[in-house]
């Protein structure tokens, strides 16, 4: 299937995505695949009053029904699953398995929100008046705003959006600038779930095109209820108090950098192949990628050992053939920055293992690198600093409450996990002694979560969020309700006021 063809399947219009000055390159070759239409402010502006104006009417669409259009979008990416998997990795580098896994959490969280769509439960509260029931409701918020980043391009957008539309808040997206194109594949199997929806009102879902600037926009617009802003840790520290600036909501998915304990009991056949997934999978361009090893000293040259020559048997190359384990970077300002960060923590002493680029020759314009294994002596301030590219720290530990003092010792809190057949290691990395991340696995490694489960971290993770357990809240608003049905009127506490 040619570009096109791809283009045409999931019910975008090829001519059109040729017509502006706004370019889209892809990964693999740095080939430019589209030049879109950037939208002005003024088109923001129109998009927004568009969110805003389908409001009304989906708020007062009942919950159920709103559950049906998400099962009919389900349905949609269900039987478009291969086609628009390969736009996300045409678009972002990641390799085909990766790109269609992504599309198959969409269809994962669609399921989740139709089942959530008649569960929207509030509580009964007792009350100490008598005569009087005292309730919860939880109402549709309003129109949201969701900016997202290039790494998770599609399924970040399906979290937000699937739980928004049960809870009955329009949406306008600025995807990230670096992948605009499925953003608008996406909008296009909406269109086609609400044509076979039938009522829907227009505006549920617009998308903005545009940079940071754009971003800004959404961010300053008090008609937008809630942002939901997925980026770097240096995004949300602009958004949150810009958001916060005009009372607004914010539910903030920023950097992380994860690590793994590896204890002296740990299962390292396990461990290996969780490393490995975690660390190199999506050229270690996940917020979950594994950048921390905190390893006993007593295995730890045996696994790095081992790790080594994992790393050397790695598949780098063309996303889309199936043999390739790590594609590109998305970008020469990843390159550079992995390069910068590599040579300053050998200054500092770390020992590193690849990291080279690769494939240059044949792809001047692509960013293939083998990914990195860097040995440290000390959690050094590049350690805990976020790069987003693969590199994994190993750092080694004598006792376990080190191990948690180094795990910890980060300004971020994403993602984290332990290989140990320990119970009491186990219990206490995830007591409240230990891990102090959102996301905190035994026995398996940090990435790769499912949508049951609440997805987000602390510290500059921005402490947000998304997807299953009770993530809905944040998209609705809570109304505490008395209600008196006694022919008197009692106050609380007691209180006696005016009364003979
Ligand atoms: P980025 O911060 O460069 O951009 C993310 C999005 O924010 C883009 O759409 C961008 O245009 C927008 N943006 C940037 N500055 C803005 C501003 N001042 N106002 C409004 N919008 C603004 O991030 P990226 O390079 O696209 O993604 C990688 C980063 O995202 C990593 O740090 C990664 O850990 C993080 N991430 C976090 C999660 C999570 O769930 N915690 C998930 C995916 C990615």
């Amino acid at each position: 299937m040619n570009l096109d063809e791809l283009y045409g399947a999931l019910g975008l219009d090829p001519a059109a995505l040729r017509r502006g000055d706004f370019p889209v390159t892809s990964p693999i070759d740095g080939a430019t695949i589209a030049r879109l239409a950037a939208d002005s402010d003024a088109d923001t502006e129109a998009k927004i009053a568009r969110g805003a104006g389908a409001f009304p009417a989906w708020r007062d669409t009942p919950a159920p029904r709103r559950g049906e259009l998400v099962r009919l979008l389900g349905d949609e990416l269900r039987a478009h699953k291969d086609a628009l998997g390969r736009l996300v990795t045409v678009e972002n580098g990641k390799i085909l398995a990766e790109g269609t896994g992504e599309v198959q959490e969409m269809i994962d969280i669609c399921d989740f929100a139709v089942g959530l769509s008649r569960q929207l439960y509030g509580l009964t509260i007792a009350s100490e008046r008598p005569g009087h029931r005292m309730m919860e409701t939880w109402h549709p918020l309003g129109p949201i705003g969701v900016i997202t980043a290039f790494n998770f391009p599609v399924a970040v957008w399906s979290w937000n959006f699937a739980l928004a539309m049960v809870c009955g808040d329009p949406v306008v997206w600025k995807p990230s600038e670096k992948t605009p194109l499925v953003a608008l594949a996406c909008q296009a199997l909406l269109a086609r779930a609400c044509e076979k929806f039938g009522d829907a009102p227009d505006g549920l879902l617009e998308v903005v095109v545009g940079g940071r600037e754009t971003g800004t926009l959404l961010v300053d617009d008090e008609r937008l209820k809630l942002v939901s802003a997925t980026g770097s840790t240096a995004m949300g520290r602009v958004v949150g108090p810009r958001v916060h600036a005009r009372f607004g909501r914010t539910l903030l998915e920023l950097g992380g950098n994860n690590a793994m304990i590896v204890a002296p009991s740990a299962d390292l056949d396990l461990a290996v192949r969780a490393i490995l997934f975690a660390a190199v999978g999506t050229a270690g361009q996940r917020c979950t990628t594994l950048r921390r090893l905190i390893v006993h000293d007593a295995v730890r040259e045996r696994l790095v050992d081992r790790l080594k020559t994992a790393y050397e048997g790695i598949r780098i190359g063309d996303p889309l053939e199936p043999e390739t384990l790590v594609g590109p970077l998305i970008d020469r300002a990843a390159f550079d920055s992995m390069q910068a960060t590599l040579g300053r923590v050998a200054a500092d002493g770390g020992r590193v293992f690849g990291g080279e680029r690769s494939l240059g020759d044949r792809h001047p314009d692509a960013y293939y690198v083998k990914p990195a294994i860097v040995e440290m002596e000390a959690q050094t301030e590049d350690v805990r600093t976020e790069t987003f590219a693969p590199i994994l720290y190993a750092i080694g530990y004598e006792d376990f409450a080190e191990a948690i003092r180094i795990h910890n010792d980060v300004p971020q809190g994403l993602a984290s996990s332990i290989f140990t057949n320990d119970v009491r290691e186990a219990e206490t990395f995830t007591s409240a002694a230990g891990s102090d991340c959102g996301l905190v696995n035994v026995n398996i490694g940090p990435s790769g979560a499912e949508i049951g489960g609440a997805f987000g971290g602390e510290k500059e993770t921005g402490g947000g969020r998304e997807s299953g357990s009770d993530a809905w809240r944040a998209y609705m608003r809570r109304a505490t309700n008395t209600i008196n049905y006694s022919r008197a009127l009692p106050l609380a506490q007691g209180i006696t006021f005016g009364e003979g």
